[in-house]
């Protein structure tokens, strides 16, 4: 697929692992595999462990599912992997495509957390990933590489901001 498409390129694997700060463990690299190699299609946990046992061989060790749980976690905080709820509230993860990258996120200047904002959004935020995908065509056409974009929204989250108002009305 496109990802090997240069071998001059260190393994891409490995290097969006180590850019994200994950380790390299053979679950990372099987699990982020599949979900590069299958980038239109979402899984549940369930069903990745389903087609990460019954597809590609594991070395002959099953999947740990917590192991798998909190890898999933892992790459979802870090923007690897993009997590959706389906209509039965069931958490459906797929590859980050690279229009989303542009994924509009929020920042909290208290907590510092850094969360997507695509359900606090819900509609607009595929808006803004269309846009975005739009404009990196455009450049794209124009001859432009390596292209990556970033959204960010930076502010105070409303858990801060409840708990600052919280904290106010509270005399000392
Ligand atoms: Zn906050």
């Amino acid at each position: 697929m496109v990802i090997s498409a240069n071998p001059a390129q260190p393994d891409p694997i490995d290097a969006l692992l180590s850019a994200h700060g994950l380790r390299r463990t053979a679950t990372a690299r099987l699990v982020l595999g599949w979900f590069l190699a299958h980038p239109d299609t979402s899984y549940t946990h369930a069903q990745l462990q389903a087609a990460l046992q019954g597809g590609e061989p594991t070395g002959g060790s099953t999947l740990d599912r917590v192991t798998l749980y909190r890898l999933i976690d892992r790459l979802t905080q870090v923007s690897l992997l993009l997590c959706r709820v389906d209509a039965n509230r069931v958490r459906r993860y797929q590859a980050m495509p690279e229009s989303v990258k542009a994924m509009p996120h929020f920042e909290c200047q208290t907590c510092h957390r850094d969360s997507p904002l695509t359900s606090a959004l819900q509609g607009n935020a595929f808006d803004l990933e269309a846009a975005a995908q739009n404009a990196l065509q455009a450049l794209k056409a124009l001859g432009y590489e390596g292209l990556s974009l970033d959204l960010a929204v930076r502010g105070v989250c409303a858990d801060c901001a409840s708990a600052a108002a919280a904290q106010a009305k509270t005399p000392a």
